[in-house]
């Protein structure tokens, strides 16, 4: 099967909002009047962003869901995406089921697949997503205030979890390791969320490196700092439904690795494409009622002041000592 084969058979559906899809030189989009158009693109390289084992159908969703996830960021709604492959051959099986999977959370989006490239070379996936947003409300990185509640959706940590297990550095009984695997392989984009929190959040991003590290980026970017309550944010995962009743191992009390690298998971662990964001505390109940209308979990786990720097916390307001730093492809 040739190039235009590949192209045709797995990549090719016909346009639907767009003006032109895959086969011209270029895709046409046309931007509503009032909006803007988000732009983001991210790549994905096996052995640094995938474990080369994983299944196909979860690597064409995740390639995706991580672009998806900073529209979400920025509160804008998706409209279409490229993607630029690199494929060390032609494997009719795997691309059945990588196409599957990433038209499968393309559709459940409304975001259309319009162009690409396509060669051969070692795995290599990039995706560039658009989004629209009224002209103005887009949510960004810079709007933080001091006074402002910081908030994390979902449970953050949880992908860490299930990298760290399948890569031998802990073991997890299987069925935790089942529950917690789709987080790292099939991670959700919190695309409502970010839509309903425009006009609420004054700022927002996703984390992919970790949260405290990418919580820096909001304080850096809005001239800020926070106080954090490290607790609040760690025992989330414990009280993260599908965890806590059926495996009573995640109480807090039994936690298999021991509260350090519980903490480590939480705060410094990447991949789980949650939001963190702030808003106004009179909005409290806003981002709240946020949550509930888009069936995700919000929880409040600091605030913004106006002094530089993050004052990381206990849940009863000590200071918390730990290396929390990030996920740097370069560093070290
Ligand atoms: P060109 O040589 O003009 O850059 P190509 O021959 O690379 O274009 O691609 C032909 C058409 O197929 C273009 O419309 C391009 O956007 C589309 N295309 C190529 N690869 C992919 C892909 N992986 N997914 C979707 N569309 C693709
Ligand atoms: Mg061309």
């Amino acid at each position: 099967m040739g190039e235009f084969d590949l192209i045709a058979r797995y990549f090719t559906r016909p346009a639907r909002r767009a003006a032109l899809g895959v086969g011209d030189d270029c895709a046409l989009l046309t931007p509503a009047p009032g909006m803007q158009l988000a732009v983001s693109s991210d790549m994905l390289v096996e052995g640094r962003h995938f474990l080369a084992d994983v299944p196909p159908r979860h690597l064409g969703h995740k390639a995706l869901a991580v672009n998806l996830s900073d529209l979400a960021a920025c509160g804008a709604r998706p409209l279409a995406f490229t993607l630029a492959l690199a494929l060390p051959g032609v494997d009719e099986a795997w691309l059945q089921e990588f196409a599957a999977g990433l038209l499968q959370l393309a559709d459940a989006h409304g975001c259309e697949l319009i162009g690409g490239d396509t060669t051969q070379g070692p795995l290599n996936i990039c995706i560039t997503v658009f989004g629209e947003v009224p002209h103005g409300d887009a949510l960004r990185r810079s709007g933080a205030r001091a006074g402002d509640e910081v908030w994390v959706s979902g449970a953050p940590g949880q992908a860490r979890l299930a990298l760290g297990a399948l890569r031998g550095e802990w073991a997890l009984p299987d069925a935790v390791l089942a529950t917690l695997r789709p987080r790292l392989e099939q991670p959700t984009p919190r695309v409502p969320l970010g839509l309903a929190l425009r006009g609420i959040a004054t700022s927002a991003l996703d984390v992919s490196d970790g949260l405290l590290g990418d919580l820096a980026h909001i304080l850096d970017a809005s001239r800020v700092g926070a106080t954090i309550d490290g607790d609040a944010i760690t025992n989330l995962i414990a009280a993260s439904t599908c965890l806590s009743s059926e495996n009573p191992l995640f109480d807090t009390q039994q936690w298999p690795l021991g509260e350090a690298w519980r903490q480590r998971c939480a705060l410094a662990g990447g991949d789980d494409y949650e939001l963190v964001f702030t808003a106004p505390a009179p909005l409290h109940a806003a981002v709240l009622a946020a949550g509930r209308k888009t069936g995700t979990r919000v929880t409040c786990v600091g605030r913004i002041d106006a002094a530089p720097g993050l004052r990381l916390t206990d849940a009863h307001g000590r200071p918390m000592a730990g290396d929390f730093a990030s996920f740097d492809h370069f560093a070290g």
